[in-house]
């Protein structure tokens, strides 16, 4: 299926409350721009470098999302134009995109990431450190970020119980830090694979990108 029928099958999935943020990395402008041309607005990206270059030469109605990790110094590239930071996972990092926003007078929104996959590889917050986190920004507020929400990536498994489990985590988690600071709306969860737990167990974003565009090299 063509990029454009693949984007309409999927939103037609979609629940309201469910935004699509179609995950273009490594993918060239062309294929963003059948995106764009279905109505795609949302785009996501896992390299500050990649994303620059996109940005610079697309539509300017365009909400870029960075959902890789980011290296602090890089932060600086983004932060003019970036509408969503899904993988903020160390207090460090929110301190440097408060000073970038800062710079740039803007607020930048985050969303915090949580580690709740098995493999060591994936980056992101304990419960512990989201409770800690959350604390000091309640004594030290960083007028320049807004916390929107949490964004999370299950374990790469075959094994539905196991992702359903881990969606569930992440929500529970979600519900208390909505007690803890205000405008907290997002809950960034589901790829590809694994979406339509995600859209179960209470997502209200979800990035997908092989399923749109086709699979990686
Ligand atoms: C690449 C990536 C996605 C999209 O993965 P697909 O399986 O291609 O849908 C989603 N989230 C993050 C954090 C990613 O790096």
């Amino acid at each position: 299926m063509k990029i454009k029928e693949q984007l309409q099958s999927l939103r037609a999935e979609l629940p309201r409350q469910v935004r699509l943020v179609a995950v273009s990395k490594t993918k060239p402008n062309a294929d963003l721009e059948r995106a764009y041309e279905a109505g795609q607005r949302i785009f996501g990206e896992n390299k500050i470098q990649e994303m620059t270059r996109k940005w610079e030469t697309l539509p300017k109605d365009i909400q870029w999302h960075m959902i890789g990790h980011v290296q602090t110094n890089k932060v600086k590239y983004m932060a003019p134009y970036v509408s969503l930071i899904h993988g903020v996972d160390r207090y460090k990092l929110l301190k440097e995109i408060n000073k970038q926003g800062a710079k740039n007078n803007r607020i930048i929104n985050c969303l915090l990431q949580m580690h709740i996959a098995q493999e060591e590889t994936k980056f992101g917050f304990n419960q512990r450190e989201l409770e800690e986190v959350v604390n000091n920004l309640k004594i030290n507020p960083l007028p320049n970020i807004k916390i929107k929400g949490l964004m999370g990536m299950a374990t790469f498994t075959e094994n539905k119980n196991q992702i359903r489990k881990e969606f569930k985590t992440l929500k529970q988690n979600f519900d208390w830090i909505q007690t803890q600071l205000t405008e907290v709306t997002e809950l960034s969860m589901g790829m590809s694979g694994d979406y339509s737990i995600a859209i179960k167990e209470g997502s209200t974003m979800i990035r997908v990108g092989s399923k749109i565009f086709g699979h990686r090299n």
